[in-house]
């Protein structure tokens, strides 16, 4: 084939033919495979971001759930509420209690000390819990949360009630209070409340007599709520630390059981919530108490007794004072040398009678009045 010659030519053009159709080809092939490569590169990046986020996800779930069981829910609410801000079922909870504790939660009767059995037990778990966390069992042995929820837990473990999570405030109700008693008064105090057909509450400061028992029975048995004030009273003492007051208030709770049979839920600080003498040691008290179920009850009418009012005071101020109340915890008290109460008790309840005030104790469903707390 000779340079110029028709062959050449037709050569020429086939070949110029064949490069103009291939090669567009060829490179049309290369960029959609490079191009599904990319894409390829692209959905594994999406996957990888979606992979990051489930694993920030777990991570807050898995902090959440180190909060929850660290100790830093003090009281029961702190715990529920950590429990319900984490996200977690109740099976991974039991689960991560279970790894976490090297235990089985589960029924007591079926308690084990190895791996954790995968079965739809879930919600009696968080019965356990609750129940283990709040009830009046004596047994502590068939607590099954071994995580710690307070540095004072060990201290008298026995010692929790449960009450309700919600509150009753009852417009126009007056709760007349009795604190540091049972003592002679308390008869007399009695007697007037009977005679009216009233509830009220003792806040008592017993001692373990024949007496003392007696009297704290018979204000059970009229029907009346009994609540823990103190042991000693000293306020220096039961207010130096947070294990001194749980012993003081232990032993009052326990001379109150055993004389009426009632595991109280209700008590009344020495002085009040606030008082000179907590300033260091009652947010830990108070946290520490309220964990175990209890709740406290300071005043918002004090009648003054323990201050020396006399029968004209406290029969012009009470009623006065709760008039402008939604209602009224009442302050007063029933301990020997209060004999003033005795005196106006009849009148100051005979002159609310007649402005149609109402009268209860306190329940374990009563909202309190707090100095300081969630009800101020
Ligand atoms: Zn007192």
């Amino acid at each position: 084939m000779r340079f110029g010659s028709v062959a050449f030519f037709k050569v020429l053009i086939k070949t110029v033919l064949c490069i103009a159709f291939f090669v567009p080809l060829v490179l049309c092939v290369i960029f959609a495979v490079v191009l599904w490569n990319k894409s390829a590169q692209l959905e594994q990046m999406q996957n990888n971001t979606s992979l990051v986020e489930e694993l920030q996800h777990e991570n807050a779930v898995l902090s959440s759930k180190v909060e929850l069981l660290s100790g830093k829910s003090s009281t029961v609410e702190d715990f529920y509420k950590l429990y319900a801000d984490s996200g977690l079922s109740d099976k991974e909870l039991m689960d991560y209690l279970a790894e976490k504790n090297g235990t089985v939660i589960t029924d007591p009767s079926v308690q084990t000390g190895g791996q954790p059995e995968k079965t739809d037990e879930t919600s009696e778990n968080i019965e356990t819990i609750e129940t283990a966390d709040l009830s009046d069992t004596t047994d502590a042995g068939d607590v099954p949360v071994t995580a710690p929820v307070s540095e004072y837990e060990s201290i008298h473990t026995d010692m929790t009630v449960r009450v309700p999570a919600t509150f009753v405030r009852e417009e126009g109700t007056v709760y007349l209070t009795f604190d540091d008693g049972p003592s002679e008064n308390t008869y007399s105090v009695l007697h007037y409340l009977k005679k009216y057909d009233i509830k009220a509450t003792f806040f008592v400061v017993p001692t373990r007599t024949e007496e003392c028992y007696a009297i704290m029975k018979q204000i059970v048995d009229n029907g009346h709520a009994i609540g823990v004030h103190s042991t000693t009273h000293e306020y220096e003492q039961i207010y130096s630390s947070v294990e001194a007051y749980l012993d003081d208030f232990y032993e009052a709770w326990m001379m109150i059981y055993e004389a009426t049979g009632v595991k109280t839920e209700i008590f009344r600080f020495p002085g009040g919530s606030k008082n000179d003498f907590n300033g260091a040691t009652r947010d830990a008290i108070i946290a520490e108490m309220t964990r175990r179920g209890f709740r406290f009850y300071d005043w918002n009418v004090d009648s003054n007794d323990a201050g020396g009012a006399t029968w004209t005071d406290m029969y012009t101020s009470v009623p006065q004072d709760i008039e402008g109340n939604y209602r009224s915890i009442v302050l007063m008290h029933d301990s020997a040398p209060r004999i003033n109460t005795v005196y106006v008790l009849e009148d100051i309840i005979k002159a609310l009678i007649n402005k149609g005030y109402k009268f209860d104790k306190i329940n374990n469903n009563t909202q309190p009045v707090q100095f300081i707390g969630p009800y101020a």
